[in-house]
Formats: structure tokens, C-alpha cells, sequence
């Protein structure tokens, strides 16, 4: 048995990337960038009025300023601004040559003659020069970004219309348990809907990645070893949920070996995910993750997500929100990890949700996040500060 850090060291020092393909910008969200974009204009591309009001020069405040023209957002300025002059100018429109300043139409007055008087002689510049936030051919995204809506703001504002993207890795579901059958049925006497397949399915779309259910495998040895043969041949990455721990029905440990799995550890010290498995296979890399669902859940989270980044040229490293324990925890066995499922009050502090163990999948929605609890650790104290990672 190794310890967490220890397997995701491991699995993260797995050398795999995938290629890079073109997509249009509008189809990136969550895409991971595979290099960096740059800008093909400046930014602002020209000096910009952030504010309504008149443009002036500064050395003319004191004057009554003749205003010979209105510039809208979207027109060129024709007249260029000379001394006892304005021009009316609106938000996001070009400076006219001449001013230097744009003064707010809320501290001006219109006289009766027409011309303009300036009542607030404490001027603010109200100009974005050309250039001062995106210099063109600079870079306005990093290559490993993980796209996010105002991402593709830049690159719609930068000309980024078409986007080099790192492909999207495929992923193969593969769910066993011969007591196993479709959400859509009602169980009978020991049956168990199969919830895994669908969760992981969506956890791999939340990745940015293209998941497939390869259907459920009978507890059969052979069966499991044809599924498993075909999802390494077609994919970047194979999970199987149940089958790992030490009963007579567990045979995804050595299915992993007849396929070829080059098995890199199949025991963490971790509570709930202990039987969780890691291989390698020169096609794809294999993971065997426990069948409650809360394990498999978190240790998709916790080794498969991060691992999923990496192949796409990323990286991803949850936030984690360190808080006040609202009340004493404890627990008997330290041995392993603990991965404690916790809500944060609305006093900003920890509390475990009511959970009965990796069965409970309906307690993970209650949940904001967990906290690990390290090894050897038994309690945790009433106000002590703990690390929230959201799930
Ligand atoms: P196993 O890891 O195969 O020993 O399974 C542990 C527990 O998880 C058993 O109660 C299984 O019925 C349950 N289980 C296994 N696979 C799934 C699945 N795909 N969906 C929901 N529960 C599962
Ligand atoms: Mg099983």
C-alpha cells in the first residue's frame, strides 16, 4: 500500500500527450489551448473615451470651449481639437487629435450661447491609449489554458477565430459487477443500478474529454478481458469501476496482466478508494477504481482529472479554501487518508455532511468539498484550520 502522494506522483509522471487539431473559437469552451494566441491588432486599437462628455485640451479648462463637432462610437473624429475648442464625444469613441483629456459631461454646463464651461477643474484623463492593454503580436492566452467564456472574449476581441486546441483525449467507461443493471430497471432482491458508467461519463465531459461507456462487464473473466482489450486499442485512457477489491469475483487485476497492463500500484492508503489501481499499457492508461460510487467519484477526481490535463498539455491544481472545523471531528482507524465529505456554514466554517460511507453517493450533492485528513491523524480539532478542496 502506498500513499496518495505517492500514486499521484505516479500517475502523473506517466509520459502521454495528445496531438492538436484547429476548431473555431465559438467551440472551445473547456478546450485546453495547445499554443499560445496573440493578438492581431492593439488594444484598445485606438485612444478610447471611457466616459460621455467633451474632449478638451488641459490647458483650456479655465476657457469657455466652442464645440465644433459630436463624435459617436464608431466615427472618426474630423476635426482636430485647437485652442478654445471641444468636441462632444461618447463612450468607446476615438480622441480627436488636439485634446488630451476627456472631460465627464456631468461637470460641464452648457451656456445659453452654445459653448461649453467646464465647473470641475479637477480633470481625470477618461483616455485608453492605443495599445496599453494588448500591444498586436503580443500574447493574450498561454499555451495549457483551459478555456473558460471570458477566454473566448480575447480571442473573439483579438482575431482568434480559429484555435489551436489540443485534441480531446477518449476515455473508455467500463463498469463490472455481474449484479449490475440499467438505471431504467427496477432492481430485484440484489441488483444495483449501475450509476458508476454515468457518473464517470460526465466527469470525463467535465474535463473537457470524450468519454464512452463500454457497457457493463459480467464478474467474468474472459468477457472483461475482450471489453478491456478492445477500449485499450481505441482509446487514450481505459476505467473500470468495481471488480479490484480482494473477493473471489474480483478479477480486474489480473485481466489488467492479460492485457498487457504493466500494473503500477493496486493499494493506496486512502479512505474510501484503498483497491484503487494504475496501469500502464504502451496503448492506453489503465485504471481500476473501487465500485461504491463515492470512491469511485473521488478518486476519479483525485487521480484521473489532474491526469487527464496533463495529456492535454495542461495543468490543474484545484483551489483549496482553508476554514475554521465548526466542530470536533474524529474517526478510529487512522491508517489511511480520510476523504471527509463537508459543507461550509454560513459562518464560513467546516462541517461534515451526514455520510455512511462509500455507498452514500446521495450524500456527495449535500457536499461542498472534502478534507483530507493525513495519515496517522484520529481528530481534528473544534476551530482548527482545514483545507477545502470543492468537488
Ligand atoms: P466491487 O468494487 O466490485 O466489490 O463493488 C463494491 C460495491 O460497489 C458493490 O456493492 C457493488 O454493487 C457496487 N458497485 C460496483 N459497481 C457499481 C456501479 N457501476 N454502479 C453502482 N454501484 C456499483
Ligand atoms: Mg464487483
Amino acid at each position: 500500500m502506498i500513499s496518495f502522494e505517492k500514486a499521484l506522483s505516479i500517475v502523473m509522471a506517466a509520459e502521454r500527450r495528445v496531438g492538436a487539431e484547429t476548431v473555431p473559437f465559438t467551440r472551445t469552451l473547456g478546450r485546453v489551448l495547445a499554443s499560445d494566441a496573440l493578438s492581431d491588432i492593439d488594444m484598445p486599437p485606438f485612444n478610447r473615451s471611457s466616459m460621455d462628455g467633451f474632449a478638451v485640451r488641459k490647458a483650456d479648462i479655465h476657457l469657455d470651449l466652442e464645440v465644433i463637432e459630436t463624435i459617436p462610437a464608431g466615427k472618426s473624429p474630423q476635426k482636430k481639437i485647437g485652442k478654445g475648442q471641444c468636441s462632444g464625444i461618447m463612450t468607446g469613441a476615438m480622441v480627436p487629435d488636439g485634446a488630451d483629456c476627456v472631460v465627464i459631461v456631468e461637470d460641464t454646463v452648457t451656456l445659453p450661447s452654445g459653448m461649453i464651461r467646464i465647473s470641475n477643474h479637477v480633470i481625470k484623463e477618461n483616455i485608453s491609449y492605443r495599445g496599453e492593454d494588448v500591444k498586436k503580436g503580443g500574447i493574450v492566452l498561454r499555451q495549457g489554458r483551459i478555456i473558460n467564456p471570458e477566454d473566448i472574449a480575447v480571442l473573439a476581441s483579438t482575431g482568434n477565430t480559429s484555435v489551436i486546441v489540443s485534441r480531446m483525449p477518449e476515455v473508455a467507461v467500463i463498469s463490472t459487477g455481474s449484479e449490475l443493471i440499467e438505471p431504467y430497471a427496477t432492481p430485484v432482491g440484489s441488483q444495483v443500478r449501475d450509476s458508476n458508467s454515468y457518473q464517470l461519463i460526465a466527469q470525463i465531459a467535465r474535463t473537457g474529454a470524450n468519454g464512452r461507456s463500454y457497457g457493463i462487464a459480467e464478474d467474468d473473466e474472459a468477457a472483461t478481458l475482450s471489453l478491456v482489450r478492445k477500449a485499450i486499442e481505441e482509446n487514450d485512457i481505459v476505467i473500470l469501476s468495481g471488480g479490484v477489491s480482494m473477493g473471489d469475483y474480483d478479477f480486474v487485476p489480473s485481466v489488467f496482466k492479460k492485457a498487457g497492463v504493466n500494473i503500477q500500484f493496486d493499494r493506496i492508503a486512502v479512505q474510501p478508494g484503498k483497491p484503487t489501481t494504475f496501469g500502464i499499457h504502451p496503448d492506453a492508461l489503465v485504471f481500476g477504481l473501487p465500485g461504491n460510487p463515492v470512491s469511485s467519484f473521488l478518486q476519479f477526481e483525485l487521480l484521473v482529472r489532474p491526469l487527464i490535463y496533463k495529456i492535454m498539455g495542461s495543468y490543474w491544481d484545484p483551489i483549496k479554501i482553508s476554514l475554521p472545523m465548526k466542530e470536533k471531528y474524529s474517526r478510529r482507524a487512522s491508517e489511511r487518508m480520510g476523504l471527509i465529505p463537508v459543507v461550509i456554514t454560513k459562518d464560513n466554517m467546516v462541517s461534515p455532511v451526514e455520510y455512511h460511507g462509500s455507498a452514500h453517493i446521495s450524500a456527495i450533492p449535500f457536499a461542498d468539498g472534502i478534507i483530507m485528513i493525513p495519515l496517522g491523524r484520529n481528530t481534528i480539532e473544534k476551530g482548527e484550520l482545514v483545507s477545502v478542496r470543492p468537488v
